[in-house]
């Protein structure tokens, strides 16, 4: 029987980050929003991370291939032995993936230290557009580092996958959306654009349940492309199928593992001992998961994994000619989710 091509690991190194994004837990989560206690902050220290390497590589065999994305709810350049962290992947025969907002000073150390694809997260070109939803971001450290990246490669002759990632909004599919894809395409890089989520999870349920929105909450929804209540609406036909991100797992800088990379409260944890609970039961207890469950119910992981595909590219499309976009999104601006596997 033919195995399953790939899995992904999430596995947040940095248990923090530099920036403060309004449509991510670390911009938007207050301390009233934890159903019990707030979440710890920290680095992941390597030894565990190796351990969890070699977990993985023992334990699960169900694939020809495993991917191991460094990041989840945090910056992993801003670990200080990230560089140790590409080489334990790499010398285990797995594919580093890194997504960063690269507001940092280590450029030459990302491309020395070459993941198999790095991806860029940003929603902007101008520094007052993209500040509006990578708060405390500067942009112009952003654009600068992917003109150094691109140096780097050459110079250093290394050759990886780039990925910019354009968070669409309505404030920023003008001008900034047509420069970014420019930029991306005279550095050679791939450019993929997607529709921001009211992340995470947790905050669609409050959402449901017609809870009173902060501030915060209300101003990220008011520059929101497609709303949360009509991606809701398109996600409702796929009530209680089943939901993909069921097949990768989520791991946190302390090594306890989240039920996924859409959950950010520890309440919602599988286990706080990845090491210590066999591939077998944690397969199990994701499957056996009471707000899995209540997620399907809701059409919830629909949303989380873009499942109504089509109706939403129709809506984005509508949604950029309506703010004045000259771009059409098509099957170019997809996200590539595999490898050159070799
Ligand atoms: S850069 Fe990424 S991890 Fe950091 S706050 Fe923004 S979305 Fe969250
Ligand atoms: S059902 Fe919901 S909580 Fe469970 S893995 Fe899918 S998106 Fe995550």
């Amino acid at each position: 029987m033919c195995k399953p091509h790939f899995t992904l690991y999430f596995i947040d190194i940095v248990g923090a980050c530099n920036l403060r994004c309004p449509s991510c837990p670390v911009g938007n989560f207050q301390s009233n929003d934890f159903v019990n206690q707030s979440r710890p902050k920290g680095f992941m220290q390597l030894s565990l991370f190796e351990d969890i390497l070699d977990k993985i590589k023992r334990e699960d065999n169900e694939h020809e291939y495993v991917v191991i994305g460094v990041y989840n709810w945090g910056e992993p350049l801003l670990h200080p032995e990230y560089p140790k962290f590409i080489d334990a992947i790499k010398s285990r025969g797995f594919y580093a993936e890194v997504s960063t907002n690269l507001n940092v000073k280590k450029v030459k150390d990302v491309v020395s230290f070459a993941p198999h694809k790095l991806i860029i997260s940003l929603s902007g070109y101008h520094r007052e557009v993209y500040a509006k939803t990578h708060s405390n971001g500067d942009a112009n450290l952003m654009v600068s580092n992917l003109y150094k990246l691109r140096y780097y490669m050459d110079k250093l002759k290394q050759n990886f996958a780039v990925e910019i990632s354009y968070h669409l909004y309505e404030h920023n599919v003008g001008e900034d959306l047509e420069r970014m894809m420019c930029i991306a395409n005279d550095l050679g890089f791939h450019f993929s654009s997607e529709l921001t989520l009211l992340m995470p999870l947790e905050k669609n349920f409050k959402y449901l349940r017609g809870e009173q929105l902060s501030e915060l909450e209300q101003k990220l929804i008011s520059l929101m492309l497609i709303k949360p209540e009509e991606q809701l609406k398109l996600a409702q036909p796929y009530k209680n199928t089943s939901c993909s991100l069921l097949n990768w797992k989520t791991i946190n800088f302390d090594g306890s593992m989240a039920t996924c990379c859409a959950v950010y409260d520890y309440e919602y944890n599988i286990t706080n001992n990845f090491l210590k609970v066999s591939h077998t039961e944690l397969e199990e207890r994701k499957r056996n998961s009471s707000l899995c469950k209540r997620c399907m119910v809701q059409g919830l992981h629909a949303l989380a994994t873009y499942t109504a595909r089509d109706e939403l590219d129709k809506l984005i499309n509508e949604r950029l000619q309506k703010f004045g976009s000259k771009i059409i999104r098509d099957a170019s601006h997809a996200r590539h989710y595999s490898f050159d596997f070799h």
